[in-house]
């Protein structure tokens, strides 16, 4: 290993000591130290190793907690990054962190959640083995003008890495459009059950063919613009699917969720078979994030037994959603980082058991730069859905006053709504109103508003198996 690669491992590692040290966990930092040293760093250290990189708009640190669990499962070690910064200088460190000075990696195994835009600086280098791509939905507006721009990026990030087998969802049409400008083998996967009930389905009912810009019509359309698509215009259709979800049941019931569901995948390939499991996920959205794993560690040739029991026993990510008890009452905590993602919260939450006794639903907006500083996105977000005579809304955070508008602009009475613009007295707010609630949040204000939490209520390990 060059001189300087070990001095940029050297200085990462201390960098991000040095910041544990004083109480902080961020991983971006240490590793934009560490590329001054070395710009190769990350080829430097992925050489000679396995990678199994994830990326997508939505889902990806769901999908990435799974594979990193079915890795550990089989091989007993591997780089990944709990905290899920997914641009080049965190997967920097967290492969300097998998490494000993002299640049010799502890594991062989990287497991890797990249963001979409950083994949053309981050494939080329690392080569991985399997490249499975999520969705492609419009995220925060400022990012890419175009939805097509994202999927331009995973291309070019692709097509510098030919022998990446790519795991693509062959019910995004964006996503499948991939497939005419790369040579690579593709392995398709798709669901073909409904996750949703007809009531709580969200779909978009206008999808323009990516290629000719026709209405695009569905054989079968799961949530948003996924679905079995074909163009009348162009012939545009969605591929054929080799790994394909044919059962979703929820069960177990805990509260208001279910805390596992039961899943079938039909595959298709040289041998046929089905696979029957329980996995640790509630929501219906998360079946597509299950599936792709599921596809992309059987195509990577793991062992079925230790994907099935990553699949029943990984840990969700801190942050996405939590249970925690406060006063003898449930708080749901949601993340909701996008319309696409808030609109599935919103169809689970509406969906469950004992939605009808729920009345009090509090949602916080900020528009720091985790949010990709903008609110735009919640003009498409379908809050009344949770509506109902008597449900009472509370909003709070930064942004307050465009929840607000978005509120009245679907028709919810102003008296349902109280803004709060101070935690504390939100939370006071809660407790007065002593009943189960669910929060929804975005990045800045989850963040925020869970510190509080934490420090007032219990959380409850909703995921744990035991
Ligand atoms: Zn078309």
């Amino acid at each position: 290993m060059a001189l300087n690669t070990k001095i940029a491992i050297a200085v990462t590692k201390f960098t991000n000591r040095g910041m544990r040290i004083v109480g902080k966990n961020g991983r971006s930092l240490p590793g934009k130290i560490g590329l001054k040293f070395d710009k190769n760093l990350i080829r430097n250290l992925s050489s000679g190793t396995s990678t199994i990189l994830i990326t997508g708009t939505n889902g990806k640190t769901t999908t990435t907690h799974i594979i990193t669990q079915a890795i550990l499962n089989e091989f007993g070690a591997c780089a990944y990054d709990p905290t899920s910064t997914n641009m080049s200088q965190g997967i920097a460190t967290t492969l300097c962190l998998d490494a000993k000075v002299s640049g010799k990696r502890k594991s062989t195994f990287n497991v890797i959640e990249c963001d979409e835009g950083a994949t053309i600086r981050v494939v080329p280098q690392i080569k991985p083995d399997i490249i499975l791509v999520t969705n492609l939905f419009k995220d925060q507006v400022d990012r890419y003008d175009s939805i097509t721009k994202a999927r331009d990026y995973i291309i070019d990030a692709i097509k510098s890495s030919p022998d990446s087998i790519c795991i693509l969802n062959a019910d995004d049409q964006i996503v499948a459009s991939i497939a005419d400008f790369v040579d690579n083998r593709i392995v398709w996967y798709g669901v073909s059950c409904d996750l949703y009930s007809d009531e709580f389905k969200s779909i978009d009912k206008q999808v323009a063919c990516v290629k000719c810009d026709a209405p695009l019509k569905f054989n079968h359309q799961t949530f948003a613009h996924l679905g079995n698509f074909y163009c009348e215009k162009c012939g545009n259709k969605a591929p054929a699917i080799s790994y394909n979800l044919t059962s979703f049941k929820p069960e177990n019931s805990l509260g208001d969720f279910s805390r596992f569901s039961r899943l079938k995948i039909k595959i298709t390939n040289e041998s046929s078979q089905s696979v029957d499991f329980t996995a640790n996920i509630s929501a219906p959205y998360d079946a597509y994030n299950a599936l792709a794993a599921f596809c992309a560690l059987d195509v990577f040739g793991l062992n079925q037994k230790n994907i099935i029991s990553a699949l029943a026993r990984f840990k969700h990510a801190q942050n996405r959603f939590e249970l925690f008890k406060i006063e003898g009452h449930s708080l749901y905590l949601h993340l909701i980082k996008n319309a696409v993602g808030a609109n599935q919260v919103i169809s689970t939450i509406a969906s469950s058991n004992s939605f009808k006794n729920q009345k009090l639903f509090v949602v916080l907006l900020g528009k720091e730069i985790m949010d990709g500083q903008t609110t735009q996105w919640i003009n498409e977000v379908d809050f009344d859905k949770l509506n109902s005579v008597k449900t009472k809304f509370i909003l709070g955070g930064p942004c307050f006053d465009d929840l607000q508008n978005r509120l009245l602009e679907l028709g919810i009475d102003k008296t349902q709504m109280r803004c709060i613009d101070n935690y504390s007295e939100l939370l006071k707010e809660i407790i007065k109103c002593n009943q189960d609630c669910n929060v929804l949040a975005n990045c800045s204000t989850n963040m925020d508003f869970r510190k509080l939490l934490v420090g007032t209520g219990e959380l409850v390990d909703f995921w744990g198996q035991d």
